[in-house]
């Protein structure tokens, strides 16, 4: 009888199942296709990459570089897998996605503790240990008991996300700390864009005329997609006052440089516990990236911003994980469930492998009489999982690995380049030294 039940064998949960098993435990593995399939995946393979080939850079002074030298370190399956099917990619980690996906396959199928069962999943086992990574599309009977064990208000099945920018690009000689009506704390909780009328104009005309990211066949097809969360640029086509009236409301806010109300404002939130990142209030939009950025910098403060995100809309079940999940990807009512990928809220194809690694790890020790571990969060896998188990649960959104997610690096380092170096350092020293004294070991011999 297995220790562990592993339920999806994406790249979570293929990784998630690898580490456990490479720990000991006796695994059984479950993925519904080829017998069951989602909208997206094509194949029987583990481990299908459902769009990109691309898991993205793979230089270690970027942040997904710097998540893929981690992982690597600590002896991620997919990761393996993937440098062992690379493509030519300049500076990225591209793969044949075939050969890839048929790879990670070969390597479950042979290990010795894993057994892969060609079944979906509608029930969560009580009487085991489990870790679930159903991933964005879960199938519709496993989603409908996460909904009964967490509450359907904390499961979501649409991404309408807003843009995260970064704190130290915003110009806060133009943007003015206050609250609405001086509610919350201090000075005041939101940062605050203030828009004269021929600014909010400028602004609307160039959201009117942007191109916007074209939507896959089941979005189209799913009538609540839009009802979901409507995106800033649907509201303006509403008319030329709807965003003033709506999101960019200025009601109960002056602005101290001229003792007036603006034409309008575009509110920014914390979105992290450092205070490094911030969101932009109610802008959820489904322009595509290269016109998000021009259009956003339009934004009076926001000329120099640096964007950790974009916004998007797209379907994706995942979990209001802040309330839920502790980082160490435990779920907070029941100690032997863990859940990993990006219904966790580790966004992307490395971030999801990422999640599968903590949670196969963290699976093994509470098996074994170990405690769980919760990675630092100096280090990307421990940023990731702090973010997905502490950001602020009202309007949770899933995130990418980033270095806005860390603490800032001291002394501070004004030079991007060489301060995003200083963060890559520390993080692989961090996780060296996090290693020794959790009695980790980096890169576990294979079977
Ligand atoms: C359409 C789409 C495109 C995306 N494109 C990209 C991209 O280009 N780059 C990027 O970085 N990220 C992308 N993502 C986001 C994310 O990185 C991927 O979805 C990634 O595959 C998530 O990994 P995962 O392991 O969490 O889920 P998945 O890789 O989807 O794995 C989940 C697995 O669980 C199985 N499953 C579901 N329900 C059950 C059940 N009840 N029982 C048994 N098995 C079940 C599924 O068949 C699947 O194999 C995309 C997401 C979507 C939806």
């Amino acid at each position: 009888m297995a220790d562990l039940v592993v339920i999806g064998g994406g790249l979570a949960g293929s990784e998630a199942a690898w580490q456990a098993a490479q720990r000991g435990l006796a695994v059984t593995l479950f993925e519904m296709r080829p017998e069951k399939t989602t909208p997206a995946h094509v194949t029987g393979n583990l481990a299908e990459l459902v769009c990109s080939n691309s898991l993205g850079s793979n230089l270690v002074d970027r942040a997904p570089g710097l998540l893929k030298e981690e992982l690597r370190r600590l002896g991620s399956l997919v990761v393996d897998c993937a440098d062992a099917t690379a493509v030519p990619a300049g500076g990225a980690l591209a793969v044949d996605r075939e050969a890839f996906a048929q790879e990670v396959t070969n390597r479950i199928e042979g290990h010795p503790r894993i057994e892969l069962r060609r079944e979906q999943a509608t029930a969560i086992p009580e009487d085991r240990a489990t870790v679930i990574a159903t991933g964005p599309l879960t199938s519709e009977a496993l989603a409908n008991k996460l909904a009964a064990l967490t509450g359907s208000e904390h499961l979501y099945f649409y991404d309408a996300m807003a843009p995260i920018v970064v704190a130290d690009s915003i110009d806060t000689s133009i943007c003015f700390r206050a609250s609405r009506y001086g509610h919350g704390e201090g000075e005041g909780d939101y940062l605050n864009c203030p828009m004269t009328r021929e600014e909010y104009d400028r602004f609307v005309s160039a959201l009117l005329e942007a191109e916007t990211a074209p939507l896959r066949e089941f979005e189209r097809e799913d009538p609540q997609f839009f009802e979901a969360c409507l995106p800033v640029e649907v509201l303006a086509s509403r008319g030329q006052k709807a965003l003033a009236y709506g999101p960019l409301k200025p009601v109960g806010l002056t602005d101290p440089r001229t003792g007036t109300r603006p034409y309008a404002v575009v509110q920014l939130r914390q979105d992290n516990q450092a205070a490094t990142l911030y969101n932009l209030v109610g802008f959820q939009t489904n322009l595509r990236w290269s016109e998000q950025e021009r259009i956003l910098r339009l934004i009076p403060g926001l000329e120099e911003a640096e964007f950790v995100r974009l916004g998007q809309m797209h379907r994706n079940t995942f979990l209001n994980s802040p309330l839920l999940l502790r980082p160490t990807l435990q779920y907070r009512g029941r100690d032997d469930l863990f859940f990993a990928g990006q219904i966790t809220g580790t966004e992307g194809y490395i971030g999801s492998v990422a999640s599968g690694l903590v949670a196969g790890i963290n699976a093994a020790r509470q098996a074994g009489g170990q405690p769980p571990v919760a990675f630092p969060s100096s280090t990307m896998i421990g940023a990731l999982c702090h973010y997905v188990s502490s950001a602020d649960p009202e309007g949770f959104q899933p995130m990418k690995a980033n270095f806005g997610l860390m603490p800032p690096v001291v002394p501070p380092v004004r030079n991007k380049r060489e301060r995003y170096a200083a963060y890559a350092q520390r993080a692989l020293d961090d996780l060296a030294r996090f290693a020794t004294t959790v009695d980790l070991v980096l890169v576990p011999p294979l079977v």
